[in-house]
């Protein structure tokens, strides 16, 4: 059986890569990696293939840089003769991105069978590309992967056969489960002049929060907030970066006190500082469930999750308003102790890519 497996951005490679390690288990399957190129870079791309000890990809699809609708089409042009030639059993994508439903839609015209991981999220808002993405994989699915129950019974009310949905839990955690040792014995803390558990992170690259000068505006303003209480340290996505330019707003960021503006982390690194944080300040997905399963406090600045579990088991809180004084009364609320550990949910534990490899390798 062959399968190729989808990478284009950062999240995805946290996630493919503890599934072509289970896919490789399995003397019948044969593995591949495609790259669409989305993120091409070193910091968003080749250092998570050397972090991951991930083989360079069997193709690269190099999309060029564009809207969505630009790239999507560059993909169905592009990944078409990659699936005349391999002739695939399988195609694997994983989680909302451009990538992920450019290479479903392809694959399924293409007569092959695609399986989604990460099936099921929905945040009910669809002025998000991220939610577009899940509903058109989703419909185009022929296994969906799901992380949490809610995307079990957001699958079933969309008339969803319940045999292509599988719990199964969420392979971003089995990245962590196998990397966080290795995390935790680097200094990245230290390295920054910072005391554990006496710092903010954050991260914030939604197009809500980044592509408009109103957003941006609020973002600034939630950083001076938590400086206000805490060093703060931002490693800045490159989108999050280019506006910041665009709006000539970077000075006013890179010259406040208290404030630690990075480059995008290496994986490790950024684990290093999720796990030692006093609070995770974000817009990510991703980042939402790794502080639940660190147990690290994180206030979420968008109006809605698509992954309850981590604020009705989690360590998760929305700032739903997209209030600056919001999250900076909830962040002094949270330094102050009054917060909740919260729990590991259920089948978060390092063996979905394991459980994912066993129920494809039971198709002929
Ligand atoms: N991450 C990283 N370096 C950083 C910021 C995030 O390695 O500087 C990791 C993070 O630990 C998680 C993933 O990137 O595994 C999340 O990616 P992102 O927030 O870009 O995407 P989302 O999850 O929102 O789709």
């Amino acid at each position: 059986m062959k399968i190729l497996s989808i990478v284009g951005v950062r999240p995805n490679f946290v996630k493919v890569a503890p599934l072509h390690r289970a896919f490789l288990a399995y003397p019948s399957i044969e593995s591949k990696i495609i790259h669409t190129g989305q993120h091409h870079d070193a910091v968003m791309s080749d250092v998570f293939f050397d972090q991951f000890h991930l083989p360079q990809p069997d193709h690269y699809l190099n999309i060029q840089s564009g809207s969505a609708t630009r790239q999507t089409a560059d993909i169905l042009e592009k990944f078409e003769p990659v699936l005349q030639r391999e002739q695939p059993d399988w195609v694997v994508v994983v989680g909302d991105v451009t990538s992920t439903q450019a290479c479903a839609l392809a694959a399924s015209q293409h007569g092959v069978r695609v399986a989604h991981v990460e099936a099921g999220l929905r945040s009910g808002d669809r002025q998000m590309p991220e939610e577009r993405n899940r509903i058109v994989t989703d419909a185009l699915a022929d296994l969906l992967f799901v992380t949490e129950k809610a995307g079990c019974d957001n699958l079933r009310r969309e008339g969803v056969a319940a045999d292509k949905i599988k719990l199964v839990g969420n392979v971003m955690i089995d990245s962590l489960v196998q990397y966080r040792a290795k995390a935790s014995a680097l200094n990245t803390v230290e390295a920054l002049g910072l005391t554990a558990k006496e710092y903010v992170l954050l991260t914030m690259h939604r197009p809500f929060n980044v592509d408009t000068e109103a957003g941006l505006s609020r973002l600034l303003q939630v950083v001076k907030n938590m400086a206000a209480l805490r060093p703060v340290v931002f490693p800045v996505h490159p989108r999050t970066r280019a506006n910041l330019i665009q709006f000539g707003l970077f000075g006013a960021l890179a010259t406040r006190l208290n404030v630690h503006l990075l480059e995008p982390l290496g994986y490790l690194e950024f684990i290093n500082l999720m796990e030692n944080a006093a609070l995770v300040i974000t817009d990510s997905g991703g980042v939402q469930e790794e502080t639940t399963y660190l147990r690290v406090p994180c206030l979420t600045f968008r109006p809605s999750t698509e992954r309850p579990i981590t604020i009705d088991c989690g360590t998760n809180q929305l700032v739903a308003d997209l209030s600056p004084d919001t999250a900076g009364q909830m962040a002094a609320e949270i330094l102050a102790g009054r917060t909740n550990t919260g729990k590991t949910p259920p089948l978060w534990d390092g063996k979905t890519a394991e459980r994912i490899a066993h129920i494809i390798s039971q198709f002929s």
